[in-house]
């Protein structure tokens, strides 16, 4: 207050004194925020206005009369202060004004800002009159200060712009991430931060959700000073004056792109095929099942292409995986570039491709048109040349194509015809193209019940044997041909044309094998002391599969040896199908077991493709001539010529031979006269029941020419 206190005219000086001390008494009274005190040279209080009260907590009657250091002086500053009133009432001053910490009557610390004066008047004692004002509001209002100026300056970007959007100021960490300096940005509208990443109404939606709300966050892809583009997560929050009305935005940023690049990458690597960069199983799988729900809707039909690489697996085995790589990815890039945007490439795994087409219109036949025409340029495509690092490579691959049509199936099953188609294409001689069909799927579902029908039939021992009496020219029984049967429940007898190569494919052959190789065994050994049966012979088939095996020898000869009996009399039937494997391991597993006694017969001789240099190596005690041959001897004279070959052919390899199917007398002769002496057929005895077996060979004239029972070697 600058304008002084006026005295009106025409009073008193006596009077105007008594209006000034009047005045001054009730302004030191009523100062609101400044506490007066004041003190005697001994420290008694004389005065306390008001604000005294407020601050330090003792009332007017309270502290009058009361001394300095026992109501407002801390323990620890007592001393000080009895220097400094000491000092002060001798120099007439007052200590220079400042801080201080004094206490409240409940004991805690008030900040005051303190200043002293001393007033003497002639005759009375000097006063010291002290005034302090509490400083306790500001202190915290400057720690806030603080605490905001610190936490602007935290590892997030933050920026303040006025109410308008324009920037006032922002944090270190900002201008890090965007590369601004505050120079730059402060005084200009948040715009220069935008990218054209967004659609036109994004930011305006933005603002009016920040009105509306007072705060928003988002992604939103920002502009680097350097031009680069990069991904924010962002918040606005609005800051409102005391009327509510906004008077700034505060807004944070933080740089996300990494983030984002690390859960693209994870996103990556679980739908995409690392080699090949092409959709996995799994999000092949996703987009069929949105494929099959979509034709629902639009009545289009699709189609499910499956693509295998023709002899991948030689090509990795005898080039190396690089190699084979390589491939994959060629056919990869191929197929990428070769399909619609609309369709879906892919790979499933190892050397198996996916094509899935949709949109291929409403019509089936014409969507199979369509399938098979990309099926077919596909094929031309994949089938043209690679360069394999320094290999230039011939390929091919084989395609299966399973249609799908409103309302559609489920994703399991059209792969499953896919696969099937495939399997088909790969059989039908690679380089080509299969369609899934009914008959096909009938034939699948047979098999797989067949295959759960025939674990449970070993597991329960549905099976037996049948023994077909084998003869030579005499009409003696020689020895038989185990042949195996299986009595299913509540489907009968099931023939074994159908069930062995079910149960090859599935490996059910091998305890199956097994048990027919013991029971001969087993046979062979109750037969040992009864003179007619002990000289018979037992031929037992065994399919290529079980024989590649690589420890069927060891087992073998493990059966023989468990079972004790005699290996001489054990005859194996293999096939020509043992061929397409290795033919120096036949070789030599042969060899093996010829060594303790086992022989080997080759079944149904002259149906298959063996040269004959690979049936030369082969240590074989037998052929046995195919029933198709036998069977027209006396119709067909080209039967009769693949006979006399047979036979001539085992005459010049030191082989018997054995003719099966033997049902007419005329064919006997006929064998007969070509020089065959060994004869298996409904003329000698069906496949029949072991006891009804041993019965008919006891009543037959014992064969004349056989090899001793005794002195049998063993290993
Ligand atoms: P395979 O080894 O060529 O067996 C001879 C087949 O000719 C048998 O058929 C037999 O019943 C039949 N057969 C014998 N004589 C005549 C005849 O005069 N006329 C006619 N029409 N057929 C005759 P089956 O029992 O149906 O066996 C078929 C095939 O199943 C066998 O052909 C053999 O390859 C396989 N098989 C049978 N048992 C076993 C076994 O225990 N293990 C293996 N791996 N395969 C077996
Ligand atoms: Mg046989
Ligand atoms: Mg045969």
């Amino acid at each position: 207050m600058s304008e002084k206190v006026t005295e009106p005219a025409g009073r008193s000086r006596q009077n105007a004194r008594e209006i000034a001390e009047a005045r001054f008494e009730k302004l030191f009274e009523d100062a609101e925020a400044l506490s007066i005190q004041g003190y005697l040279p001994d420290g008694t209080v004389v005065y306390w206005n008001r604000a005294s009260e407020a601050i330090y907590g003792y009332s007017a009657e309270e502290a009058l009369g009361g001394n300095l250091l026992d109501l407002i002086i801390p323990a620890e500053m007592r001393s000080i202060v009895e220097g400094a009133v000491r000092w002060m009432f001798e120099s007439g001053q007052g200590i220079p004004a400042g801080r201080l910490e004094l206490r409240h009557k409940d004991g805690r610390k008030v900040p005051v800002y303190s200043c002293h004066t001393v007033v003497a008047v002639p005759g009375e004692s000097p006063i010291l009159f002290c005034m302090d004002t509490d400083m306790s509001a500001l202190d915290s209002a400057e720690a806030e200060l603080r605490i905001a100026a610190t936490a602007f300056e935290s590892q997030q970007g933050m920026l303040i712009t006025d109410r308008r959007g324009v920037i006032l100021r922002i944090n270190q960490s900002f201008a890090q991430a965007t590369g601004y300096t505050a120079a730059q940005t402060v005084g200009r509208p948040l715009r220069i931060l935008r990218s054209n990443q967004h659609p036109p109404g994004f930011y305006s939606e933005m603002w009016s959700a920040l009105l509306l709300s007072g705060s928003w966050q988002g992604e939103i892809s920002t502009k680097r000073k350097n031009g680069e583009i990069s991904a924010d997560w962002v918040t606005f929050t609005a800051v409102r004056d005391a009327s509510g009305g906004v008077t700034h935005y505060v807004g944070t940023q933080t740089d996300i792109t990494l983030r984002k690049q690390a859960e693209a990458k994870i996103i990556h690597l679980a739908f995409y095929d690392p080699l090949t960069h092409l959709p996995n199983r799994r999000l092949l799988q996703d987009r069929l099942q949105q494929a099959l729900s979509a034709i629902r809707h639009n009545q289009s039909c699709g189609a499910l292409l499956f693509i295998d690489v023709d002899n991948f697996k030689t090509l990795n085995d005898t080039q190396g995986h690089i190699i084979g790589d390589l491939l994959l990815q060629q056919v990869a890039e191929r197929l990428k570039t070769s399909i619609r945007a609309s369709d879906t490439a892919g790979r499933l795994g190892g050397d198996e491709f996916v094509v899935m087409l949709e949109d291929l219109g409403s019509d089936l036949h014409e969507a199979a048109g369509r399938s098979e025409s990309t099926g077919r340029t596909l094929l031309a495509l994949l089938s043209q040349q690679y360069t394999l690092n320094d290999l230039v490579y011939e390929g091919s691959v084989s395609i299966g194509v399973a249609l799908f049509s409103p309302p559609g199936s489920s994703v399991a099953e059209l792969m499953k015809q896919a696969d099937l188609a495939l399997y088909e294409a790969k059989a039908a001689g690679r380089n080509t193209l299969r369609f899934f069909d009914a008959e096909m799927q009938a034939a699948v579902t047979l098999r797989a019940e067949l295959v759960s029908g025939l674990r449970e039939g070993v597991a329960k021992g549905e099976f037996f044997l049948h023994y077909q009496p084998q003869v030579d020219s005499h009409d003696r029984i020689i020895g038989a041909e185990l042949l195996l049967r299986w009595d299913r429940p509540r489907h009968g007898m099931v023939p074994p044309t159908l069930f062995i190569p079910v149960a090859e494919e599935s490996g059910l052959i091998h305890p199956l094998g097994d048990w027919v190789l013991e029971t001969a065994c087993d046979r062979l050994v109750a037969w040992g002391d009864q003179p007619v049966l002990a000289q018979l012979t037992l031929a037992v088939n065994v399919s290529a599969r079980q024989f590649a095996r690589s420890d069927f020898v060891a087992h073998v000869t493990g059966i023989l040896v468990r079972t004790g009996a005699d290996p001489r009399r054990l005859k194996l039937e293999l096939t020509e199908s043992l061929l397409i494997s290795d033919i120096d391991d036949v070789v030599e597993k042969m060899t093996a077991l010829k060594r303790i006694g086992v022989s080997f017969s080759l079944d149904d001789f002259g149906t298959g493709y063996s040269s004959l240099a690979y049936l030369q190596r082969l240590p074989l005690d037998q052929l046995k001539i195919d029933r198709s041959f036998v069977r027209n001897l006396l119709t067909d004279q080209s039967s009769v010529v693949i006979a006399q070959t047979i036979i001539a052919l085992g005459g010049s390899m030191g082989l018997s031979v054995i003719a099966e199917g033997v049902e007419e007398e005329g064919v006997r002769r006929i064998l007969g006269d070509l020089g065959c002496m060994s004869y298996q057929g409904n003329l000698f005895g069906r496949p029949m029941a072991v006891e009804e077996f041993q019965a008919l060979a006891t009543l037959s004239p014992a064969p004349r020419t056989v090899p001793a029972a005794s002195s049998a070697p063993r290993s």
